[in-house]
């Protein structure tokens, strides 16, 4: 329900052009493929993942026949699904405490928020969760997951603004493990000067981490925010390229018909997406349902 609340104006933008092709009740031409890829590229699915979906129907139509709008529809859904599932792995949880989770993305993705979001949603579901405040490099940040973290009952490891932020996450992993503590949230900062200064800094953390914790990060979350659509993609490359990425946390969902993007990041980056934020408040995030999602699209 809150996944549909979620990509409304994306359905709705989707709907219009999807509305009176799949109102078809001929068989499915070239034209009305035409329409449809017009309509995936507004949602910003993106040129490559429109166009392998508009190729797979295509030849469909051709060998098959596509008989009538509704069909096409019910195709595809399974397109979308295809694309999502395929990237869908399993979440490598350690078998002892604690398991470390890093968010990486740029400023103003929503990482200080995401952070203090998945640390009030892991304590509903009644794990231990400790935050680590390894954003020394933006102003308000520290005070940001300050907030968060009284919000949502959770301590908070931070050293001060421009600090080392390998350090923060030393002493973090350090008192997560001697309180075996279930998961360290590691809120870390998004400058983007150089990728071989973002390559450093987050080597020098992973390394940290593994040091303390080894195996760890188990997870590297990037942070992208849906509103940026097909930018928001390509600084995602960098930091897939600078970090080993496990999973994509897609923010402001809410409120933007460019929710197409989901497709496009699976498809393109080869992640899934594990957690999708739909606003600004501590409960307003959703753990990403693949069903879920192309139901609430085209459903
Ligand atoms: P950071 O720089 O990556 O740590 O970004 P912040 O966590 O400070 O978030 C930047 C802005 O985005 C803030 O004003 C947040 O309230 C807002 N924000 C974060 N996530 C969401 C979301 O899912 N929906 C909406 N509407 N706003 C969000």
């Amino acid at each position: 329900e809150r996944m549909r609340s979620a990509v409304t104006r994306t359905r709705e933008s989707l709907s219009t052009t999807l509305g009176t092709v799949v109102a078809l009740t001929r068989e499915v031409d070239d034209a009305s493929l035409d329409d449809l890829e017009f309509a995936l590229l507004a949602s910003d699915i993106g040129a490559p993942t429109t166009n392998e979906i508009i190729g797979r129907l295509r030849d469909r139509a051709l060998r098959q026949g596509i008989a009538s709008g509704a069909e096409l529809r019910e195709l595809l859904k399974a397109e979308i699904l295809r694309i999502l599932t395929s990237v869908a792995k399993p979440v490598y949880a350690p078998s002892n405490p604690p398991e470390v989770v890093m968010m990486v993305g740029v400023n103003g993705t929503g990482k200080t928020t995401t952070s203090g979001k998945l640390a009030a949603l892991y304590r509903r579901e009644g794990r231990s969760v400790l935050l680590c405040a390894a954003d020394t490099f933006r102003a308000a940040a520290i005070e940001q997951l300050e907030v968060w973290s009284q919000r949502s009952g959770v301590d908070l490891i931070k050293t001060k603004q421009g600090g080392d932020p390998s350090a923060a996450l030393f002493d973090a992993a350090s008192a997560a493990k001697a309180r075996a503590t279930e998961i360290l949230l590691v809120d870390t900062a998004g400058r983007l000067h150089t990728k071989a200064d973002l390559m450093k800094e987050l080597d020098k953390m992973v390394r940290t981490s593994d040091k303390v914790v080894p195996g760890s990060p188990h997870q590297t979350l990037l942070v992208i925010d849906a509103t940026t659509g097909q930018n928001g993609l390509q600084q995602a490359r960098l930091f897939t390229e600078a970090a080993k990425v496990t999973g994509i946390v897609l923010t402001k969902l809410d409120g933007t018909a460019k929710g197409g993007i989901v497709v496009a990041i699976a498809h393109e980056l080869g992640l899934p997406v594990r957690y999708v934020g739909i606003g600004e408040k501590i409960e307003d995030i959703i753990e990403f349902d693949p069903v879920a999602f192309t139901e609430s699209l085209l459903g």
